[in-house]
């Protein structure tokens, strides 16, 4: 069992802090002349009251979600996106100019970009040629500095899982906070680590509700984790960071959990198409396995291709400047029709 101990890992400045606490922390019904909000109303007709603040801690929308995930609600952080847990993770464990964290490319970009914003150092442990993680090797790249290691499975832009079993061994053998981010995780058969981190204080799981609700657009994030970590995510994110209209529409996700169901399925089955369409192709020379809401493919002179699509109005994205990823593109698993004209377009493309 791994004996990390968070509070030590925290940023001095960070474990000392006094959290800011609003208005709605302490009451929230009443005569409210508390918050300078607007007592004459919105100005916009509305059922949400939004000319009150939201609930800092939001607490209903939490409960719904720790349930539907099978985790408790102190378990539980919201944010602005996957964005902010990310950002704010950076900042509540890396001591700008000094610490340092570990991604394991070809991945997400947020990660190291978030870390410039930050002044942290970045370390990249590649993956394997299959894709896979390489524990040791990140074992060997991690000191005393390298606070943060970035997971994600299945992974973007290879489109494969994590082994479950170098996801688990890593929350052991690292020395510092491992972030496995999920935010495909719906698209897989493999199951959730959401619920491990009964078992590991040093794992956060990042999902969304960008892709399988399909709410990119009320930037919501969820973050998973032990009690300890999720209260310093509290005390460091901005009071109010999730909105009233966000909160509302997320807790309508959960009126609809058969639509959410029967899109996934038919994502998965279209996934499915298109990739034996794709293998049909002469020119495309590989297509990766996926359990993800796209595929990442190999075929030859990718990057004319790529404009060339482009040129017909299908964009697609060029991942052939990743590691292990030469001549590769990534393609988002569309609607049926958007999908036969991606295959279309690329035929016309490669004649
Ligand atoms: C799309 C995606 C996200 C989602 O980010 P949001 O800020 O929640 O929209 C997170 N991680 C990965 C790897 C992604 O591909």
């Amino acid at each position: 069992m791994p004996t990390t101990n968070i509070h030590s890992l925290v940023r001095e400045n960070i474990r000392n802090l006094t959290p800011y606490r609003s208005a709605r922390d302490d009451f929230d019904s009443g005569i409210l002349l508390d918050a300078n909000e607007n007592s004459f109303g919105s100005t916009v007709r509305n059922q949400l009251d939004l000319h009150r603040y939201p609930d800092p801690t939001q607490d209903e929308l939490r409960e719904v979600i720790a349930g539907y995930r099978g985790v408790d609600v102190d378990n539980l952080f919201l944010g602005v996106g996957s964005d902010e847990p990310i950002d704010l993770l950076m900042r509540i464990f890396c001591e700008p100019g000094q610490d340092s964290i570990i991604i394991t490319p070809p991945t997400y970009g947020m990660y190291k970009v978030s870390a410039n914003i930050n002044n942290v150092g970045v370390k990249e442990v590649l993956l394997s040629e299959r894709f896979q993680l390489q524990p040791d090797k990140i074992k060997e790249a991690a000191d005393d500095t390298t606070k943060l290691l970035f997971l994600c499975s299945p992974n973007n832009p290879t489109a494969n899982d994590m082994k479950r079993t170098d996801l688990l061994k890593l929350c052991t053998s690292f020395p510092g906070i491992v972030v496995v981010d999920e935010a495909y995780i719906d698209f897989s058969k493999q199951e959730s680590m959401a619920e491990m981190v009964q078992q590991y204080p040093n794992l956060v799981v990042l999902q969304t509700f960008s892709k399988a609700f399909g709410l990119a657009g009320i930037r919501l994030g969820v973050a998973i984790a032990n009690p300890e970590i999720i209260s310093f995510m509290m005390r460091v994110k901005a009071p109010y960071n999730i909105n009233k209209l966000t909160a509302d529409t997320a807790l309508k996700a959960f009126d609809n959990r058969e639509l959410l169901k029967f899109n996934i399925k038919k994502i998965r089955e279209e996934r499915q198409y298109v990739a034996e369409q794709l293998e049909h192709s002469d020119a495309v020379e590989k297509v990766y396995p996926s359990n993800a809401n796209f595929l990442l493919f190999k075929i030859k002179r990718a990057k004319e291709v790529y404009e060339n699509l482009a040129k017909l109005g299908v964009i697609v994205r060029y991942r052939g400047n990743e590691p292990h990823c030469e001549n590769c593109l990534r393609v988002t698993i569309g609607m049926p029709d958007e999908n036969v004209k991606f295959l279309r377009a690329l035929k016309d493309v490669v004649g």
